[in-house]
């Protein structure tokens, strides 16, 4: 009853307020993130060549993350797929889930998208030409290839992580495309083929994380629009845990516009609410996603250790104190 609980309350003096033993959240400190190994499969990664779906680069880089995460002791399901890019033609997309502790029906879902843009539409040369996809792309994965050896090697977490690899996220239409097959759906085709048929028949998580471009020097995560609208409180959960650990310089509380990326299709189709620690400024120009975007700028030169160090700390902190 409000009425006697507030009367109990009031009833309290200071000094009894004072010398009542304080209630402590002890955090829990997460094992350390390797930033040279997080470094090193982004290397990995650029030097199989763009990863572009229906190229050999592509299927190369697959089957090599297929083999990463198996040998960090997860147990590996592949989502082929054929989806429809928005010029018609079809893709051979490959989703690669990467579970840790299946049996455990307690889940958290961590994930990015491993395939790379086609073309370098936002740059003034070679626009037809594919990008390396050093950041977009190949930070996430690295980000979550080496937390996914750290899965490994732990046996004190005690719940379920899931590591996903969406495929097919970056073929939407380029800027040259006409505005008719411009629209939102034309991105994403891995996370929306996953959503409507998870891997697992009734897949549940609690929660999830989406990385997307989490490697560059000076990158700024303010709080993503479409994570607030769909998942405000895992929000707030990663930005504290980050903050706590003194990366406010990274972690900004301005909050974006609604973004299209993975996160919006597992949160409203996939019924998995996500936050998505994403490079877009709001307060530096250019407005947006960083100047390396969709160009061949997004290359190894703009990966940064401190950066990859950040989110895979801040991550780690955010499963390790759930
Ligand atoms: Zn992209």
């Amino acid at each position: 009853m409000t009425a006697s609980i507030s009367g109990l309350v009031s009833c309290v003096s200071d000094t009894e307020q004072t010398d009542a033993p304080l209630v402590q959240m002890q955090r829990i400190s997460a094992p350390k993130f390797d930033r040279d190994s997080a470094y090193a499969y982004i290397e990995e990664q650029v030097n199989f060549g763009p990863r572009v779906p229906n190229t050999e680069a592509h299927v190369a880089c697959g089957d090599w993350l297929v083999k990463e995460l198996q040998r960090h002791g997860a147990n590996v399901v592949e989502q082929p797929g054929r989806v429809r890019a928005y010029d018609g033609t079809v893709l051979n997309m490959r989703n690669i889930i990467g579970q840790f502790r299946p049996e455990n029906a307690e889940r958290i879902m961590l994930y990015a998208h491993w395939d790379t843009r086609p073309f370098a539409d936002k740059d003034t040369i070679r626009i037809r030409e594919p990008i390396d996809g050093a950041n977009d792309g190949g930070s996430g994965i690295g980000v979550l290839l080496e937390i996914a050896r750290i899965l490994g090697a732990d046996s004190t977490l005690d719940v379920g992580v899931d590591v996903i690899f969406f495929d097919a996220e970056d073929f939407g239409a380029p800027e040259w495309s006409s505005a008719s097959v411009s629209s939102m759906t034309t991105w994403c085709l891995g996370s929306q083929f996953w959503a409507n048929q998870p891997h697992k028949f009734g897949y549940q998580a609690k929660y999830g994380i989406l990385l997307d471009m989490v490697g560059a020097k000076d990158a700024v995560f303010n709080r993503e629009g479409t994570s607030m609208a769909y998942a405000p409180s895992i929000v707030r959960k990663v930005w504290s845990s980050a903050q706590s650990l003194g990366f406010d310089d990274y972690f900004k509380n301005n909050v974006t516009p609604q973004t299209v990326d993975d996160n919006l299709f597992v949160s409203q189709l996939g019924g998995i609410p996500s936050a998505n620690i994403v490079h877009y400024q709001v307060q530096v120009l250019p407005m947006g996603y960083g100047p390396f975007h969709h160009t061949h700028q997004d290359n190894m030169a703009i990966i940064s250790k401190s950066t990859l160090d950040v989110v895979g700390s801040t991550v780690l902190d955010v499963i390790w104190n759930d």
